[in-house]
């Protein structure tokens, strides 16, 4: 008897764990092996004198209050420096200039019936925050090459991608490349400041010339390492889908009044009452993108993360308080809340009639923005406060793109060709880019920077003493000159757009 009462349990472990060890086995994707190639030979120097030039044209978009604007003097001093430092770009490729400073370019393929590719990036950069510039170790729009760095405001950001792509395009050209489909390359004025300008009409002129677009690469997810819990080796983050936004403007009403006669609360204490009530019920989180991310990624995260994100079902609550607990982690499980702009009262003993504030939320795909204003209203609760999503700045999460797209697989592999022993994997980007307006002209949308950064080079973006390795901007040229080869041939193979909500038919 004694003897039965040890076996079961012991039998339920052995069999629990033998489970855990099958769907941890059954759930890792090896990623297949890549032959190294052979890089053409790109002179770095050259390039980096290229990106500090660009750099040195202060193509700043801004916000004023509600207002926002663009550099469009400066946007066409970098066309006009563009047209010097690429000749034969410009002797062959067709430019158009789109709204007042967006460019688009279309390197016609021999074979017209393959739909084009289309390369992204954007000319403007956001402003320099002036009570920084004594840290700034170089004036943020000097431009200048120094220690092997190409320093200032968008050499990071995305100057380097303008210049990669055009000196890919041009060594190309010089070694008579001709692409078999046709290549476009969309550099949007504006996307600092939403895109409305920019690439929002790239994607209005395409989809007018009956363009329907192969495949869409913009900037997006770089090669780190170590900012990925438990994987040690470098990883290149591929965007297949982007975060939505939503800002809702949260407005309490109350009775105006002296404050010598207070009402037990005042409108700003309403405000403040629904604001904690935000704060305190963020939207649930969900492990399923981060899932993809470690599925892709296979060996190279530690074992206890590969069991753990394939047994969800045990070790679900584990994961998610691991993840929730750094901001970055944490905005890559769930939908976050994040209250930015808050208004009320304008004199000291006057009862405030009422109290604004403004909550901006980043929305994971399958979140919408109706459900998410509608849980907002439920959670505050209150007839006092009304709750309004300010319409320009909302916005659902972008469709997904397959990780098994041909777009995807082909990327993944000119990656592992031009940065041997870097891993891949697809996730969701946090932040909103230019591709979302594509959204509509394809089915391959990708997102992704060919640039090995650690973390210090990602917190310099938008911020302070902003620069690009110079070794990095070569490396970027040949890769998207590898790229330019594999997305020019016929191999890519179609996929057809899918908008949310339509089911493909089996
Ligand atoms: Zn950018």
């Amino acid at each position: 008897m004694p003897l039965t009462i040890l076996i079961i349990p012991l039998v339920l472990i052995i069999f629990v764990i033998a489970f855990i060890l099958v769907r941890t086995s059954a759930f890792l994707r090896p990623s297949e092996p890549v032959e190294p190639i052979d890089l053409p030979e790109v002179d770095a120097d050259f390039v980096a004198g290229h990106l500090a030039e660009a750099v040195r044209c202060e193509t700043i978009s801004s916000v004023e209050g509600t207002a926002t604007s663009s550099d469009l003097g400066a946007l066409r001093e970098l066309r006009r420096v563009l047209e010097v430092q690429y000749p034969r770009v410009h002797a062959t490729l067709e430019r158009e200039i789109i709204s007042d400073a967006s460019l688009l370019y279309t390197w016609r393929g021999t074979n017209l019936d393959l739909p084009p590719v289309l390369f992204c990036a954007h000319l403007d950069v956001v402003p320099v925050d002036q009570g920084t510039l004594d840290q700034w170790v170089h004036p943020p729009f000097a431009g200048v090459i120094i220690d092997d760095y190409v320093w200032g405001r968008g050499s990071f950001d995305v100057k380097c991608q303008v210049i990669g792509l055009l000196e890919a395009a041009e060594l190309l050209l010089k070694e008579d490349f001709r692409p078999e489909r046709t290549i476009c390359f969309g550099f949007g004025q504006d996307e600092e400041i939403g895109g409305e300008k920019g690439a929002k009409q790239i994607a209005a002129h395409l989809a007018e010339r009956g363009d329907q677009l192969e495949a869409v690469l913009d900037e997006g997810g770089a090669i780190t390492q170590g900012i990925l819990p438990g994987i040690e080796t470098p990883v290149a983050m591929i965007g297949i889908a982007e975060k939505g936004s939503l800002s809702l403007r949260i407005k309490a009403v109350a009775n105006p009044g002296h404050s010598a006669t207070p009402e037990k609360t005042t409108a700003i204490g309403i405000l403040a009452k629904a604001i904690t009530a935000l704060e305190s019920h963020p939207l649930p989180p969900r492990l399923d993108f981060m899932r993809i991310v470690y599925s892709a990624l296979g060996g190279a995260a530690s074992p206890r993360l590969q069991a753990a994100f394939a047994n969800t079902w045990l070790f679900g609550g584990y994961l998610r308080n691991k993840l929730e607990a750094n901001p970055t982690t944490n905005a890559s499980i769930r939908t976050t809340t994040a209250v930015t702009m808050i208004n009320g009262g304008i004199k000291d003993n006057l009862l405030p009639a009422s109290a604004e504030a403004v909550a901006n939320f980043r929305l994971l795909p399958g979140d919408t923005v109706e459900d998410l204003a509608e849980y907002c209203r439920l959670v505050i609760n209150d007839p006092r406060v009304t709750v309004e999503p300010i319409p320009e700045n909302a916005w659902e999460a972008s469709p997904l793109t397959s990780p098994d797209s041909e777009a995807f697989q082909s990327l993944a592999t000119t990656i592992r060709q031009v940065f041997p022993g870097a891993e891949v994997a697809p996730y969701v980007v946090l932040g909103a880019t230019d591709a979302r307006h594509y959204a509509n002209l394809s089915g391959q949308v990708l997102r992704f920077t060919p640039l090995v950064a650690t973390q210090d080079d990602l917190s310099r973006m938008h911020g302070i003493n902003e620069r690009v390795h110079v070794g990095s901007l070569a490396r970027m040229v040949q890769f998207y000159m590898q790229l330019m080869n594999a997305w020019a041939g016929a191999g890519l193979e179609s996929v057809k757009v899918e908008m949310p909500g339509e089911t493909s038919e089996a």
